[in-house]
């Protein structure tokens, strides 16, 4: 289950870095890409499972998806990649590459600073 990896290393990420601040974390912000295969629900379930009895207890994750960029074979623009019109925002050619896809990110950790 690869969910339960990704929640397992947030939850060591952030536990980190709640020490080293003494604080404790309130909320934090995933980005990955569109085609990641991560299941939002399954994450947050997992994160919620493991994070209890830690600091990372009550922590809210927020997930954002970023879209996938392509490049244009044609004319070299690399556009954001549009599932419902996926053809080069400049010349309309439909000959592209996707680039990779974003990795997970832990972008960021809000602290409850009282
Ligand atoms: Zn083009």
């Amino acid at each position: 289950m690869h969910e339960l990896m990704v929640a397992q290393s947030l939850l060591t990420s952030i536990t980190a870095e709640a020490e080293k601040q003494n604080a404790k974390p309130l909320a934090a912000g995933i980005s990955c890409g569109i085609f990641n295969a991560i299941n939002d629900d399954t994450l947050l379930f997992a994160f919620e499972a493991i994070a209890k009895g830690t600091i990372c207890e009550g922590v809210k994750l927020n997930i954002s998806h970023k879209p996938v960029q392509a490049r244009c074979k044609n004319c070299q623009n690399i556009f954001e990649f549009d599932i419902a019109s996926p053809r080069c925002k400049n010349c309309h050619s439909d000959d592209f590459e996707l680039m990779p896809d974003p990795p997970l990110l832990l972008e960021e950790i809000e602290f409850d600073t009282e």
